[in-house]
């Protein structure tokens, strides 16, 4: 790039903060409407329901750094505490161009939702960073990180809000985060992050803990539908750490990953990829659109490729209602946060398709991540399958209080799966009363 081109994410000083203006508020919405549909079966709770369309604290942060080249470059963070009634904030950190306070709030609400959903002792939260990681260096991206966590010391803490990875972030930047408010605070807090390496108090299993999450949720779901998943199609969408454990898993059990799109590409194999090999190719730095072995084919065909489940493990807002209708697959798994909009969902209804929904479908990472801040507490460590046995054992459980509301109050399993979660939240919230 020449020198004198400003970089594409750049903000001049004198546009408006992000902020303040170009805020899609589309997924924020998204959750409203969610929460718009439980509202009526929450009984004498539903006094308290606004406390969930009102999240705790919001904080805007600016993030300077300096550049390779001698810039100053500013980018926008964000932090949000959706809900606290239950415990500390729990939830990610993204790190994305697109990202905006809007859907930060929505993705720390999907937090609340899902921590009370698998009954963990955590409220929900989540943040981001605006930046295309892609373009800076693994130096620039150190220096983001720990500007961020700085800035968002003051709402951090292992009894306050306890971040985690999401979309473009991953163990070396819980590495930085926790070096940085350790040495913000003066002591080593390995327990302020979780999906740190494990050589600074990770723990086993959390990498792939939201895939195999998602297949352990199918794997209850699968037989109530009459699905088994050993002869099951599968089309994926997202390739990164959730979508990579997800397929290994299903390919495991015996399905056929036939589709699988990243932000490179999509590519499709009527007889089912060779998953071990994809996940070899991928590993050693290729883009996934050019695996041999397979056709390739244009990013919207996804939706129309014939398969019995389909696994959105990317993004939020990609299955409206015009998408929906093209949908083959009986069974959408949302591995992602919110890939269905509530318009997506009514015309899957219609068509007899059924969603798991992302509060229970991936809520193997919070579960893990739990598992790793209590072990950090206890500075005492669990085996795999230790880890393995728990998460399976919550996972079930959690399916199965979800499916007994659902087949009680004929409910689908979104709407039961918010009555589970948001119950436990109100009535926590009601249990407290308010301060002063
Ligand atoms: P990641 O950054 O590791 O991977 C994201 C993947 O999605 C990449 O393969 C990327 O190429 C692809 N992608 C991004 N935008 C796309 C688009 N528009 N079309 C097609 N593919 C696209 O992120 P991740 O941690 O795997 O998270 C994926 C989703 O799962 C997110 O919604 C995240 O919030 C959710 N989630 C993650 C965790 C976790 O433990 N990491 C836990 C629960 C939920």
């Amino acid at each position: 790039m020449p020198p004198d081109s400003p970089p594409s994410d750049r903000e001049r000083a004198s546009d408006l903060p992000s902020y303040l203006a170009n805020h899609d508020p589309a997924v924020w919405r998204m959750f409203l409407e969610q929460i718009d549909r439980v509202e009526p079966y929450l009984g004498p709770l539903q006094r308290w329901a606004d406390t969930l369309r009102r999240p705790r604290r919001i904080l805007t942060v600016d993030v300077p750094i300096l550049m390779d080249d001698g810039r100053v470059q500013h980018y926008e963070g964000y932090r949000v505490h959706h809900n606290t009634s239950r415990g500390p904030a729990k939830g990610g950190v993204r790190y994305h161009p697109d990202a905006s306070l809007t859907e930060v709030m929505a993705l720390a609400g999907w937090m609340t939702i899902k921590t009370a959903v698998v009954n963990l002792p955590f409220g929900g939260g989540k943040g981001a960073v605006r930046v295309d990681p892609a373009l800076l260096s693994p130096g620039e991206i150190e220096r983001i990180t720990r500007r961020y966590t700085a800035e968002i010391s003051l709402m951090i803490g292992p009894d306050k809000d306890i971040p985690a990875p999401d979309v473009n972030t991953n163990a070396q930047i819980m590495a930085w985060m926790m070096d940085t408010y350790s040495m913000t605070v003066g002591s080593l807090t390995t327990g302020v992050v979780t999906g740190k390496p494990l050589e600074l108090g990770g723990s086993l299993g959390r990498v792939d803990a939201t895939g195999r999450g998602v297949f352990i949720a199918t794997n209850c779901l699968a037989p109530k539908i009459g699905l088994d998943i050993s002869h099951a199609r599968i089309a994926l969408q997202g390739y990164g750490n959730v979508g990579k454990a997800a397929a290994r898993c299903f390919h495991q059990a015996g399905g056929a990953i036939v589709a699988v799109q990243d932000v490179t590409g999509t590519i499709h194999s009527g007889d089912g990829l060779d998953i071990p090999a994809l996940e070899a190719h991928v590993a050693q730095g290729r883009k996934l659109v050019d695996f041999p072995g397979a056709q390739t084919i244009q990013h919207d065909a996804l939706w129309d490729v014939d398969c019995d489940i389909l696994i959105p493990a990317a993004m939020e807002n990609q299955i409206t209602d015009k998408v929906a209708r093209r949908l083959k697959a009986r069974l959408i798994v949302e591995a992602a946060n919110g890939p269905v909009t509530p318009a997506g969902d009514d015309i899957l209804k219609e068509k007899g398709a059924v969603v798991l929904p992302d509060v229970l479908a991936n809520a193997g990472g919070v579960i893990v991540s739990y598992f790793e801040w209590v072990q950090d507490i206890a500075s005492y460590f669990w085996d795999e399958q230790e880890i393995d046995r728990r998460l399976t054992r919550i996972m079930e459980r959690s399916f199965d209080a979800v499916w007994a509301v659902h087949e009680s109050r004929k409910l689908d399993l979104r709407t039961a799966a918010y009555l589970v979660g948001c119950e436990r939240v109100l009535q926590a919230r009601n249990l407290r009363g308010l301060y002063p």
